[in-house]
């Protein structure tokens, strides 16, 4: 079961050779590190389980050295089991033939008892690199791995291709893909938003993780980078906003921000314990808006030019909406909790 996970959270194991660039993604991607400060990161020999406040439950593992499969007390069940996702980073810019043959033997071995598990090649560091090469070398690696698989009668083994870099957004670009294959509902979710781009004349909405700002979901309106740039800057802002103001706040706290007088004007609003706010940039014209969903999840769209003055309809559609979201999830949990 390809969403099966801890905590009914989707699980990513992230492998590679030592400086393949994996401390730096983890370091970029869940702990906000400026990708020019990974240059002096220790190399990972260790097992890192960041138990992070992420949608995603998140592994670091260096190989060679952690996996063994020939060692009989190596419990392999306890670490593929129940992951969703093992991604593999190869270092585009050094030789990578000993990587893909670490890989293969990996997938090989895997294959027998998880043939579930999706296996997500990072080709990384491709910034510097040109477009062409970039494309050889990603035909190359394809080959090697289907070649060498095909070899020992392993066909259609689920192995997606994603050119990253931590210098710019291509990493978090991969992590969606990866993490969208392991959401049950995704189609529901993606239904959700559709309508809520409709009703509410959004140009674009995401369903972000928080932390990582990976988004786990989005409409069905093409994806351009500046746009979702703004989004996840946006949440970075929110995010240390809230970090500050944000709860867990005392009750005699709230009361004295939002009890009398403050809460005359807003008697007839239902009380809403979400962080929710709307900004209209002014190089980009068009208001932004992020609602939290969960204490994982906020909701973040561009809304169109002009749109603000009907802020209080959209409000109450994105009500609607993050309800709608909440409930998906719950039927999720519910149902890994069953099975
Ligand atoms: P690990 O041993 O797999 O954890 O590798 P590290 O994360 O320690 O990375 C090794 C080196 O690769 C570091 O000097 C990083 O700055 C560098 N690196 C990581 N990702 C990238 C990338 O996307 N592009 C470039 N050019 N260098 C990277």
């Amino acid at each position: 079961v390809p969403a099966a996970a801890t905590q009914g959270k989707p699980r990513l194991l992230l492998m590679g050779q030592r400086r393949s660039g994996k401390s730096s993604i983890s370091s970029v991607v869940f702990h906000k590190m400026p990708p020019n400060e990974t240059l002096f990161l220790e190399s990972t020999a260790r097992v890192q389980k960041d138990s992070m406040h992420s949608f995603m439950d998140f592994q670091v593992w260096d190989f060679p050295g952690q996996v063994d499969f020939l060692d009989p007390t190596f419990d392999l069940d306890a670490i593929f089991g129940e992951i969703g996702a093992l991604i593999w980073v190869i270092d585009a810019q050094d030789d990578y033939l000993e990587a893909i043959n670490r890989l293969n033997s990996t997938i090989l071995n895997l294959q027998p008892t998880y043939p579930n598990i999706n296996i997500e090649v990072f080709i990384h560091k491709v910034d510097g690199l040109s477009d062409d090469y970039k494309l050889d070398i990603q035909r190359d690696i394809m080959q090697r791995i289907q070649d060498e698989l095909s070899d020992h009668g392993v066909e259609n083994a689920p192995i997606n291709f994603h050119l990253t870099s931590i210098y710019n957004h291509s990493i978090f670009e991969a992590f969606s893909k990866v993490i969208q294959k392991l959401i049950p509902h995704l189609p529901t979710l993606e239904a959700l938003l559709n309508d809520l781009c409709r009703s509410c004349r959004f140009e674009k909405a995401y369903l972000f993780d928080v932390l990582s700002k990976i988004y786990i979901a989005t409409d069905s309106s093409p994806v351009d980078m500046p746009s979702y740039e703004i989004c996840s800057d946006y949440i970075d802002v929110i995010v240390d906003v809230a970090e500050i103001y944000g709860w867990p706040r005392s009750d005699e706290y709230i009361e004295s921000l939002e009890g009398e007088p403050w809460n005359k004007k807003l008697e007839d609003q239902v009380a809403c314990l979400d962080a929710e706010s709307a900004i209209v940039l002014t190089d980009m014209k068009r208001p932004i808006m992020l609602r939290e969903v969960n204490k994982y999840l906020a909701l973040v769209a561009i809304m169109r030019e002009g749109s603000f003055e009907k802020m209080p309809l959209v409000t109450m559609n994105v009500e609607t909406v993050a309800d709608g979201l909440t409930k998906v999830f719950e039927i999720t949990k519910q149902r890994n909790m069953v099975s």
